[in-house]
Parts: structure tokens; sequence; C-alpha cells
């Protein structure tokens, strides 16, 4: 298998069954997926349709019930021990008493990075995402856009080569997500990264992604998977291009596929 073919994600068949105590909630559903080495995928679906279910199972958060899952040619949980990802949730999630930089130290530490490459991978984290400087102020003295550009950094600290991205910037206002979506398209053609993300939002999934995958509600199928015809090089206005408009219009009609199905299950 030649690097430009190679899967780093591949699901076959992978459903997830949690058992609660009012009886099985099917999460998800047959989900076949491939990945590749530099694609930006999103997810795109409707709350509960199991996209933060789909992150974990890759992060070997999750254990999956049937079907088959591999992260980087191996397991989950051996992808986790080889350091293979970066987690960035929903939330900042930065503790709150520790400053920008001893945020983005906590995994360095748990990996028992010495001191002196601590500091250098902080640095570079910080310069990444644009927050050089920043390093010795608390999340609190940052912009909510801020400290979600400090959580990207400390999931970026141990340079992994694939970054798993849930909801980051759902919380941020338009104008603020507008310039994150372009400083992370950058960082991802700049760096050749492995982007999954999930989004609630057509533009952000359109204009980030190289493929779509869009998603039913629960239990959580692939309902679709669209390649992106956009150039790699995307300014904000591309938004308002014919090509962007027409992808944007086959997402949401998957979406709405997606929920007449879900409505016959
Ligand atoms: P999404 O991220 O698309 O909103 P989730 O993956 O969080 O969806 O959840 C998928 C479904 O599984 C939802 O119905 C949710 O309530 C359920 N679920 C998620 N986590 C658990 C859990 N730990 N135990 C039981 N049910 C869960
Ligand atoms: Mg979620």
């Amino acid at each position: 298998m030649n690097a430009s073919t190679f899967s780093v994600i591949r699901a076959r068949k992978l459903s997830l069954v949690y058992h609660t105590a009012d009886g099985p909630v099917h999460a998800l559903s047959d989900v076949d997926l491939d990945v590749k080495k530099g694609d930006f995928v999103s997810f795109i679906g409707p709350s509960g349709c199991g996209k933060t279910t789909f992150l974990r199972v890759i992060a070997d958060l999750e254990q999956h019930t049937s079907g088959e899952i591999t992260v980087n040619g191996t397991t989950p949980e051996n992808a986790r021990k080889d350091r293979s990802y970066g987690y960035v949730f929903q939330a900042a999630a930065l503790l709150p008493w520790r400053t920008i930089e001893a945020n983005i130290a906590v995994p360095l530490e748990i990996m028992g990075y010495p001191e002196s490459k601590r500091k250098q991978r902080i640095e570079q984290a910080l310069a990444m995402v644009d927050l050089q400087g920043f390093g010795r102020k608390y999340p609190w003295q940052l912009s909510g856009g801020m400290q979600q550009r400090a959580s990207i950094a400390r999931a970026l600290a141990f340079d992994a080569d694939l970054l798993l991205m849930d909801e980051p910037f759902g919380a941020l206002d338009e104008i603020v997500r507008d310039r994150l979506n372009e400083q992370l398209l950058q960082l991802w053609e700049r760096t050749g990264k492995t982007i999954c993300f999930v989004t609630h939002s057509i533009p952000e999934a359109v204009y980030l992604s190289t493929h779509i995958v869009v998603m039913s509600p629960r239990p959580g199928r692939v309902v679709d998977v669209i390649t992106s015809p956009l150039p790699r090089d995307r300014p904000l206005d591309i938004r308002e291009t014919p090509e962007f408009l027409e992808i944007a219009r086959r997402v949401r009609a998957g979406l709405v596929a997606g929920h007449a199905q879900g409505a016959d299950a």
C-alpha cells in the first residue's frame, strides 16, 4: 500500500451499543469509513447521532460493540499508547488554576518529557496557533477564541499526525469562528495533519473539509460521504461561490434524507 492511500482510520460495520438502565442505546450502526492520511474530514449530523461516540472510539475512550476499526493500521488501544492523536474537546477544558503553558504541558508531563523538551514543544505549539507571548496568562485572561486556540495548542503539543476535534468552535460567535476556521485550515495545510472534525454547521463543514461525512439520527449511520471539489487554498469568500453552495445543498439533502430514514427505523 503506498503512503497516499494509507487509511489512518478504517472502520467496517462498526457498531456501538451503550447499555443503560433504560435499556440499550444504539449509538452507531454499521459505519464504514476510510480516512486517508492528510484528509480533513468533517462529521455532521443531528445532536445525539453518535459523532462524539465515533471520535471516542477512535481515541480508545469507548469500546465498540461489533465490527472493526483500525487507527494508524493498528487497534485504537495501540494507537492511544503510541500517542497517535491529539484530542480537542467540545469545551476548551483548560485547567483554570494553571497558566496556558502549564495547561499545554499536561500531556507532555504525562508522557514524561524532560523540562527542556517541554519548553520547546510548548513554544512551538503556541506559535502554531498564534498565541506567542500568552503562555504565562491564565485561561480567564483570554477571550473564548483564544482559549479554544490554547486547547488546540495542547492537542498539538506532542505533534501527533492525527487531530480529533469535537465541535471545537461551537460556542463561539460567528466572526471569531470564521477567523479560527481560516487559521485551522492554514495550520492543516502547513502541517499535513489528518483531521477529524465534528460540527453542527454546514458552512463550517463545507469550508474546512476535503470530505464531509453526513450522519443520520440515532443509531448513527453514514448517509453520505461527500468529496469536496474545492481547492485546498480557500479564502473565506469561497463560501459565496456556486461550487460551495452546491456542496452545502448536498449536505443539507443528506441530513434531510437521514432524518427520513431515522423516522422509519
Ligand atoms: P453526538 O455527539 O452526535 O451528539 P453522542 O455520540 O454524544 O452524539 O451520543 C450518541 C447517543 O448515545 C446519544 O443518544 C447519547 O445520549 C448516547 N450516549 C452517549 N454517551 C453515552 C453513555 N456513556 N452512556 C449511555 N448513552 C450514551
Ligand atoms: Mg457530541
